[in-house]
């Protein structure tokens, strides 16, 4: 394999693309999502050697595979290592059941595994076209800020962040508000959807095509393929050899995160199954239990708020994985490999209910902290190994992975737990920063002509 790997588009009516067209453009013209022709794969010895590298020299090994011909290896080097400078612990609960925490860069939630690579990968290819971007992303709190924290100080681009003024709590506000910069931040007189709506209509206004608009969600193929990483290197820090299978449990949204792990399993890591576990939003296993999908429109309100997608966008790659076809509203014209699909896959739905009393357990049985996000996946592995007694010995090895830091939902630790969750260096002090942002109401010409006036 020497040429460069391809992207195709989930609706099959785009043509392929390369890896950096993949990137820039984010969606592909027919409204589908970019997957890779080719999954490229590691060979047994090549996994076993990350147990003796660090976690951005396994990154660069990762993604190295997907962008042969595409960046020089230095170059990609730099990257990764400037992007992954913070510890990711892999924390024993009990046996050999673990909890992998991705809460630990600069704003505290796994968004930001996928968020600085992107960020430092679109700088990469613009600066080398001497070419400018601006970064439109709507946000419910965890994205935006990811997002805004990544693209920070980048030369070449500028974000623009719109998140809902009364949704977000004050502390998410901060982690956009304060950086300034090349960071537009702007509060929407509106809800979620709306900041969602307004984002769409610029991406096809055809007035706007000047702008070199672009997308930071996580529709875009820059933010899954760092998403691989962090599957590999639990493997590799836990594992006793080749054929020692994992479990891992992962807490779905929009489901880009699971999508990262799925791709980890096809280029050959020795994966024995997928916990994939929603909150009440149970639009993906009823799916795989009864073949039927329904989305939930408009999607439920849970306590893992980052959670509440009725219709996640990644669902159309996933059946794409499985020799099925989604479009991006949810239809199927070709229903993907049911049988293996179970094979690879269990997925359950956790209410809040059953979230809050996992989070209480956990700490009460083994003072491990978990946040709503968090619980929804220790609860899914729980019930998970109450229906599959075999993987119960002590010997199997499970990893659920926790997306966010306690420190990020206070209230609910509070009320859950009576406890204050320490705040992690990257949110001390936010509260004596300057914020800046403007105000627009959720009218789509007052958004555009501020658009236009920047
Ligand atoms: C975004 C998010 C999720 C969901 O991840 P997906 O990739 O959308 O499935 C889970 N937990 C937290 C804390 C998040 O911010």
């Amino acid at each position: 394999m020497c040429d460069k790997i391809k992207f195709y588009s989930t609706n099959l009516k785009a043509s392929e693309v390369t890896f950096s067209e993949a990137l820039l453009k984010g969606l592909a013209p027919d409204r589908g999502l970019y997957m890779p022709k080719y999954i490229p794969k590691f060979t047994d010895e090549e996994i076993f050697s990350f147990r003796e590298k660090e976690y951005y020299e396994i990154a660069f090994e990762v993604v190295k595979k997907f962008l042969v011909n595409e960046i020089p290896e230095d170059d990609l080097l730099n990257i990764t290592k400037d992007a992954y400078d913070f510890e990711v612990p892999v924390e024993k609960v009990y046996e050999r059941k673990y909890i992998m925490r991705l809460d630990r860069g600069p704003t505290a939630s796994f968004k930001d595994f996928a968020a600085r690579m992107m960020g430092r990968l679109m700088n990469y290819y613009l600066k080398k076209e001497n070419k400018n971007l601006t970064i439109l992303t709507a946000t419910s709190g965890d994205t935006g800020s990811a997002i805004a924290n990544a693209f920070y100080g980048l030369d070449n681009i500028k974000a623009v962040v719109l998140f809902p003024e009364d949704e977000v709590t004050k502390r998410q506000r901060k982690q956009m508000t304060t950086l300034g910069k090349n960071v537009q931040s702007i509060a929407i007189n509106g809800k979620f959807d709306d900041c969602q709506h307004l984002v769409k209509q610029a991406f096809s206004d055809p007035d706007l095509n000047y702008m070199n608009l672009s997308s930071a969600n996580s529709i875009n193929i820059g933010r899954l393929l760092p998403q691989i990483v962090y599957y590999f290197y639990a493997w590799s820090k836990l594992s006793l050899g080749i054929d020692d299978k994992i479990i891992f449990c992962v807490p779905s949204g929009n489901f880009g995160n699971i999508m990262g792990g799925m791709l980890a399993k096809n280029m050959g890591l020795p994966v024995k199954r997928f916990v994939i576990a929603t909150n009440a939003n149970d639009e993906f296993p009823k799916f795989i239990e009864t073949k039927q999908y329904n989305k939930i429109e408009p999607s439920i309100n849970c306590i893992s708020s980052a959670m509440n997608v009725g219709h996640p966008s990644n669902l159309a790659r996933l059946i794409a994985l499985y020799d099925g076809v989604m479009d991006e509203k949810g239809n199927i014209s070709k229903f993907p490999n049911f049988k293996n699909m179970h094979n690879d896959i269990f997925s359950i739905s956790i209410s809040d209910a059953q979230t809050r009393s996992c989070i209480k357990e956990t700490y009460a049985q083994y003072g491990v902290l978990l946040e709503p996000h968090g619980a929804v996946g220790w609860a899914a592995l729980n019930k998970y190994l109450e229906k599959f007694s075999a993987d119960r010995n002590p010997n199997q090895l499970c990893v659920s992975l926790e997306t966010a830091h306690p420190a990020k939902f206070p209230e609910e630790i509070q009320k859950i737990l009576s406890l204050n969750p320490d705040i992690p260096e990257s949110l001390k002090g936010l509260e004596e920063l300057q914020e800046s942002f403007v105000k627009l109401e959720k009218g789509y010409e007052v958004f555009k002509n501020f658009l236009k006036e920047k």
